[in-house]
């Protein structure tokens, strides 16, 4: 089998680049283990424009919001499934001392937020005593839909294989790749956590983040909105309802912890005023690192082998644009943003 690119991994920066590939008349090949526990299948989708402490824009928001708003609409409709959605946040100010911290980046910069007038609207839901500030507009993905039924798609065409890619199967000669009985001009690893273990790239910052999750059903939280007290809570599907994270450094594995379900139960009981009723719980390894940039283009030394990784906690905002960025890299050598291109990471990786 011949194709002009071989994908490693269907997640979030797989199921983009293939997209993208696709609309340059590339084709390609997937190969995808379908990990049940994998980031882009475990992650929320919640796109915030506004981060930290200080309540500031994260990285890159405009431009990205402005490309990926659009491209999610289009995959969508491609998909027949609503693929984005805007919403607000609404954020429960846990101390008085945050509330002020707000309300004096609302008066700096009306930017994203807003401090609204009735403070009382969510007291039927939510047990809070500093009032709420409002973060608008945020968006949710809809990764239970695209992923799946991108895949399908993909399936349908015999573009996916679901399988373990095995690094030392791989042999790579001047003139492009060749994985068991493909040929292909490159190869571009879309693995997540699982680069930070190749031989190609382990040498890239990696920092792997562990995270958790609990989904529970309840029909009397508002799904017209993202809810925030030291976690994010927001509406799946039909009265289930996401509720994370926990960003842990140091960990030995990727299961569930029995701490996160306790400390995430004491804080729905305190926070909730309706009952609810906690259905699944689940862990997953964020592909993050040091510099909270994505790794993006091709190896110093070998040609033939790419990246679209480092996704680190913002999968679903980076991922369109930097596939993109890639893809036209491929097609018409345009120039990868430098900040998230490999090329900063020459020295290391020709180690
Ligand atoms: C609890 C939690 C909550 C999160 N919430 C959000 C959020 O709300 N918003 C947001 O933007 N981001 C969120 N994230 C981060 C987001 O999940 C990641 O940034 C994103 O999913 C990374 O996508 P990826 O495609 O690069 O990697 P992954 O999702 O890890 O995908 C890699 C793919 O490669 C496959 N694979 C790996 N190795 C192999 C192999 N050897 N052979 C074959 N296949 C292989 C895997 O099965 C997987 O499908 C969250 C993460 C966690 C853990």
């Amino acid at each position: 089998m011949q194709v002009d690119y071989l994908i490693i991994g269907q997640g979030i920066s797989g199921t983009w680049l293939s997209y993208s590939l696709q609309k340059a008349n590339k084709s390609f090949l997937v190969i995808d283990n379908n990990k049940p526990n994998s980031a882009s299948r475990i992650a929320a989708g919640i796109i915030n424009p506004v981060t930290g402490r200080r309540i500031i824009k994260t990285w890159m928001i405009d431009e990205l919001l402005a490309y990926l708003v659009p491209a999610y609409k289009q995959l969508g409709s491609e998909l027949g499934i609503t693929a984005i959605e805007q919403k607000s946040l609404i954020d429960f100010h846990p101390t008085p001392q945050m509330k002020i911290a707000f309300n004096e980046r609302v008066s700096e910069s009306a930017e994203f937020l807003f401090q609204p007038k009735n403070q009382q609207l969510y007291y039927d839901t939510f047990n809070y005593d500093f009032g709420f500030g409002e973060v608008t507009p945020c968006y949710v993905v809809n990764l239970k839909g695209i992923i799946p039924a991108w895949r399908n798609k993909l399936l349908d065409k015999t573009q996916l294989l679901e399988e373990d890619f095995k690094t030392d199967e791989l042999k790579n000669t001047d003139k492009g790749v060749q994985y068991k009985n493909i040929t292909a001009e490159k190869i571009i690893f879309c693995d997540g956590i699982s680069s930070a273990q190749s031989p190609f790239f382990k040498n890239l910052p990696f920092a792997l983040n562990k995270g958790e999750t609990i989904l529970i059903e309840s029909a009397d939280i508002p799904s017209t909105h993202i809810f925030k007290k030291g976690m994010m809570l927001t509406s799946i599907e039909n009265g289930l309802h996401w509720i994370g994270s926990n960003y842990l450094w140091d960990f030995t594995d990727d299961k569930p912890s029995e701490q996160f379900r306790n400390q995430t139960e004491l804080l729905l009981n305190n926070w909730l005023k309706v009952p609810f009723k906690i259905i699944e719980h689940k862990a997953s390894i964020r592909p993050a690192n040091i510099e909270r940039r994505p790794f993006v283009g091709f190896h110093p030394v070998y040609k033939n082998i790419g990246i679209l990784n480092g996704m680190g906690t913002k999968g679903c905002s980076l991922a369109p644009f930097f596939a993109n960025q890639l893809t036209e890299h491929i097609i018409s050598a345009k120039e990868i943003l430098p900040e998230a291109d490999i090329k900063r990471f020459t020295k290391v990786l020709m180690r």
